[in-house]
């Protein structure tokens, strides 16, 4: 599946110029904007009392508006009137609230009228949301079209619902089409007659119009795996499509987020090219024009549709502007809308030129409120001879009514957009509405609520671009254009300057793109080709072999050896501390700019490298291709944040200022030290400590995990590429049982960093707390173990969001991670819907080997492990309900085992309380938060933790009281990102260190301080 490739338009270039319309643009324009003024304000801005003073001060006051959204979005779960009124109060009774203070005294006094700001408020938000949904009443629905057909307005009615979590909602979405459909055909002929909307000079459009989310039709939608996407949603899809083509019902797709843009438009191609669709039903798609790409891909529509028929192409801004920045901003990609509204709504005009240049290929419906948008269609269709029945306007249900008159009295054809459903699944839709009519830059607000003049409206949006704003505008922090990434080079910008501190994350690749999916299948197959080969020790940069060799298998195939790792005995781990001492002395002298730079050049390598790294570690950690990716980014930030901290730390700090003397901190390495890393961040985990106690001016033995041996070599390989010098860094795979204990114990060792199990965790630290005659230093041990992690979903928690992120935090990479969920609290009021919802969304996830890319449970780590987990989940049968178990390929050379989720387990029980390292949820209900709180709270861990609430005093109560190292709130608990999120726990899980923290350097550093007496009779230096 490729996205359009060209960069400009392929098929014309719109050879209309803005100013040669710009005196029809005024006209028409002028004329709307008339006959708006002459019909009034629409309802949603005149509207008399709570409900206009509502929308007012959320223009006004961007806090306001925050809250008010909030508790907008959280009402329809609340089931009583105290509920209501303390949710109301807590969201706008927050000090950065800029409330009256009338409103304020009133509801802080609402404690005995909860009936009027409980009960009241909630009809008055039903109220507000019935503006612009047509709700779930079949007769209701019904009435309301047959009016808007008796107004001559058409309609395309789609089906409030978009996150779908599981397969069995998925299908419900695609029934409740089906009813739909067959229950609007029984009116179609009526309407037809009514409504002269579908009437064009061409011949009558279908009256019947549905438009279709395709995220409501799959809940498994991976970026790395489009085809399974397209397969599943198709064959959803087809039932709907025959059903529209015997009803001559016409059938739209809608535009979602940008993940889903390129899967959409292929969707639709390869549907409507099967034969049975390619004759009807009548079909189309929204192209927004708030992104970038959206010319190619409109021209790579007209192209289609010259050559497969007809098509409409519903032209739009998009919805989604908000929420593209910011996650954009969180994925540190370049945003894939323009930034300046001025530059959407120029694009608008470019593209509504480039419809309607090619109405011999597509119809045009153009879906804005905005009256500029409208007259530069209008006066475009003018200067080019075209009819104004020949294409078509679309505006929102409950939204601009006048200008929707205007254009019914001008003889256009409209067509409202019009949301049927429950209230719940509505409020995604209610609140992108409330956006839109408070937003500051939005046309409606500017008419309705600020009163613009004319001139102001009618604009030209090309006017208002400054072209070097426009080019050069992105967040700071966005480094790379996901088109631009390029592999071979260092990222410049990374390196920092000594006292600067230039830090930016590695983007996660964007498997959306067809050449990012290519490039990992490539390096898997690459990789597989080179399996098999032995991996000798590295010590004094020189390559060492052993008597014996340990085989490392692929967890997904037992009968595939990925590599052998040389086994290092007493002996090896002697002269290799023996070469990491002597290579130290020198090390630990160059200056601190040096060895980041050296680090940073690390951290260009593993970017170049990451696909067949992320290659290596599906093959031989099971970690799916998600996971792998960020394993990879994580190890790439690892290095260039310790860098950018070195840098820093490298710079003597003066402690006091004083006359006469001098006081400057410096810190100097500790010395020598052993680096014992996990399996389950195969290389993100080995690269941080390492890579922190290097860049401090350390040397170091590295002994990778016993099940991921070929990633660490590979990752001392590439250290050595980037030019640390002989001794600095030394490989040493083998028995940790043997070798780990033995350098550990060992009097020259300075310090351990560890991450790995509890019981190893504190054998180190007990065999590191005893010192030898004539052993130079204390050893400092770096010691991060595990977790029994636990989510909290309260009672008013979002469903969607809730299930969503339990599953993602317990099952993603099969449980084994240490930050993983493995204890749900569920509050009892949602308890039995939310378990119902979460087994369901479980029950859909796909499990299979993790190169194949869309798996989201692959194998686990070993044999072993295998085993060890399926006791624990045997002897779990006996300590609580095993309410549901998923099944796993029949493949006994792979290490599966089957997501497991217990519920009502006991507080008490090992399910509880062990760390299972493993896909084994264990659920218990509490009766109220401060339950939920004491049950989080009893474990000997404390590592991760997580809450989902809409209470504001629920979640101020979770971040005072929820004991762990990293507590997140209402997201997931896992993938903590370097210096976002540093992290580490305390209690049995580690020693309180953070790591991609700022101070984790200071781990493996020792202070000293200078103090220099700088008089000299009685002259000084100027302080
Ligand atoms: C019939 C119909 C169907 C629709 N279907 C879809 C759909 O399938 N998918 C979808 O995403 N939306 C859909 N929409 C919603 C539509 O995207 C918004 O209603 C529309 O963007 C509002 O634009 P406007 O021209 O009415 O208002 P205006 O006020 O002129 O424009 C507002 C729009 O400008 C853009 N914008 C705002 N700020 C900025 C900024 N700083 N930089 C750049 N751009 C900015 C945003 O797109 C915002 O929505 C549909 C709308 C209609 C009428």
């Amino acid at each position: 599946m490729n996205a359009p490739s060209a960069t400009l338009p392929r098929i014309s270039e719109v050879h209309l110029r803005d100013a040669d319309l710009e005196p029809g643009i005024r006209k028409w324009g002028i004329e709307i904007l008339q006959k708006v003024d002459a019909a009034g304000t629409p309802s949603l801005f005149s509207k008399k009392g709570l409900y206009s003073s509502l929308m007012e001060w959320a223009m006004q006051d961007p806090n306001f508006k925050t809250q008010l959204f909030r508790f907008v979005d959280v009402l329809p779960t609340l089931n009583s009137s105290a509920e209501i009124s303390r949710h109301l109060k807590e969201y706008l009774l927050d000090p950065r609230v800029n409330l009256s203070p009338a409103l304020r005294v009133a509801l802080k006094a609402a404690g005995g009228a909860s009936w009027l700001f409980g009960a009241g408020i909630k009809a008055q938000v039903t109220g507000m949301a019935r503006q612009f949904m047509l709700g779930n009443d079949e007769e209701e629905i019904i009435a309301t079209l047959s009016k808007l057909s008796g107004q001559n307005i058409a309609f395309t009615v789609d089906i409030l619902g978009e996150a779908v979590v599981s397969e069995s909602e998925a299908d419900d979405y695609g029934a409740r089409y089906h009813h739909l459909l067959n229950l609007l055909a029984r009116q179609a002929d009526r309407w037809s007659r009514l409504s002269k909307s579908n009437a064009t000079p061409r011949g009558p459009v279908p009256t019947l119009n549905i438009s279709v989310k395709l995220s409501a039709l799959y809940s498994q939608i991976h970026p790395a795996d489009p085809e399974t996407a397209i397969e599943v949603i198709s064959s959803r899809l087809r039932p709907l499509l025959r059903r529209a083509k015997e009803l001559n019902a016409f059938i739209n797709l809608d535009m979602e987020s940008y993940v889903l843009k390129d899967l959409t438009l292929e969707l639709f191609k390869r549907i409507f090219s099967e034969p049975e669709f390619s004759e009807g039903p009548a079909r189309g798609l929204a192209i927004q024009a708030y992104l970038r790409d959206s010319v190619c891909d409109l021209n790579d529509l007209i192209e289609w549709a010259r050559n497969h028929g007809k098509i409409t192409i519903r032209l739009i801004k998009g919805a989604y502007w908000d929420y593209e920045v910011v996650f954009a901003h969180q994925k540190n990609w370049r945003e894939p809308v323009f930034v300046h509204k001025a530059e959407t709504d120029a694009n608008f005009e470019k593209l509504s030129a480039l419809l309607l240049e090619n109405l011999d290929s597509v119809d045009a419906a153009f879906g804005t409120h905005n009256v500029r948008s409208i007259a530069h269609v209008l006066a475009c269709a003018e200067h080019l001879g075209i009819n104004r029945r020949d294409f078509e306007f679309q505006m929102l249900y409950g939204m601009a009514d006048p200008i929707k008159s205007a254009l019914i009295e001008m003889d256009c054809r409209l067509r409202e957009y019009c949301p049927v459903g429950e209230l719940l699944p509505g409020m995604a839709y209610l609140v992108r509405r409330l956006l839109e009519n408070t937003s500051n830059e939005g046309f409606l607000a500017n008419k309705f609520g600020r009163d613009a003049s004319a001139e102001e409206l009618l604009r030209n949006p090309a006017d208002l671009i400054d072209p070097r704003e426009a080019r050069s505008h992105s967040f700071t922090n966005s480094v790379l254009a996901r088109s631009d990434a390029t592999r071979d080079a260092p990222h410049p910008h990374r390196r920092g300057e000594a006292g600067c501190f230039a830090f930016t994350n590695e983007p996660p690749t964007d498997f959306t793109r067809a050449p990012e999916r290519e490039e990992l299948s490539a390096a898997i197959k690459k990789a597989r080709e080179n399996l098999g080969q032995r991996h000798p020790l590295i010590i004094n940069n020189k390559a060492v072999t052993t008597s014996e060799w340990l085989p490392s298998l692929n967890p997904a195939n037992q009968n595939e050896v990925i590599g052998y790792s040389a086994q290092a005995g007493i002996e090896e781990s002697n002269a290799a501390l023996a070469a990491a001492r002597s290579a130290q002395q020198k090390w630990g002298r160059i200056p601190a700019n040096e060895r980041a730079e050296k680090l940073e050049y690390l951290g260009s390598l593993l970017h170049r490298e990451k696909a067949s790294l992320s290659a290596l570690e599906i093959l031989e950690a099971g970690k799916n291709w998600a996971e792998a990716d960020a394993d990879v980014a994580e190890a790439i930030d690892f290095c260039n944040f310790y860098a950018a901290v070195m840098r820093e730390l490298g710079e003597p700090q003066t402690t006091q200022a004083v006359a006469g003397e001098s006081n400057v901190q410096h810190w100097v390495a500790r010395g020598t030290g052993i680096i014992i890393a996990p399996w389950n961040f195969p290389l993100a985990i080995l690269t941080g400590m390492t890579s922190a106690a290097v860049v401090a001016g350390n040397a170091v033995i590295v002994k990778p995990s016993d099940q991921t041996p070929i990633i660490g070599a590979r990752l001392i390989e590439l250290f050595i590429e980037a030019g640390f010098p002989a001794g600095v860094v030394n490989l040493l795979t083998g028995p940790g049982s043997k070798v780990a204990a033995h350098l550990v114990s060992h009097p020259q060792i300075d310090f351990i960093a560890f991450t790995g199990s509890k019981e190893v965790g504190l054998k180190i630290w007990e065999a590191a707390g005893h010192t030898d005659a004539g052993q130079a230093n204390l050893k400092k041990v770096v010691c991060e173990m595990g977790g029994k992690n636990c989510i909290i979903v309260d009672h008013d928690a979002d469903m969607d969001e809730a299930v969503a992120g339990c599953i993602m935090s317990a099952f993603g990479y099969q449980g084994q991670k240490c930050s993983a969920l493995s204890r749900l609290i569920v509050l009892e009021e949602n308890y039995d819907k939310f378990i119902e919802r979460l087994i369901a969304s479980a029950a859909s996830m796909r499990v299979g080997p993790a190169e194949v890319p869309g798996t989201i449970i692959g194998p686990v780590i070993s044999r072993a492990a295998q085993e060890r987990i399926m006791r624990i989940i045997k002897e779990g049968n006996a300590e609580a309900t095993m309410a549901w178990q998923g099944s796993v390929p029949d493949d006994e050379n792979a290490c599966y085992v089957p997501p497991t989720i217990f519920t009502e387990v006991p507080e008490h029980s090992r399910l509880f309380r062990e760390e299972i390292f493993g896909p084994v949820l264990a659920v218990t209900r509490a009766k109220n938060f401060e339950q939920a709180i004491e049950l989080a709270n009893s474990s000997e861990f404390a590592l991760t933790a997580g809450c989902y609430s809409r209470t504001p005093s629920n979640i101020d109560r979770a971040k005072a009281d929820m004991v762990c190292g990293n507590l997140y709130i209402n997201r997931s608990i896992t993938g903590a990102v370097v210096q976002r999120q540093p992290f580490g726990g305390y209690k049995m899980s580690g020693g309180g260190t953070k790591a991609g923290g700022r101070e984790y350097l200071h781990n493996f550093l020792v202070p000293r301080v200078i103090t220099e007496n700088c008089l000299r009779r009685g002259f000084a230096p100027e302080v």
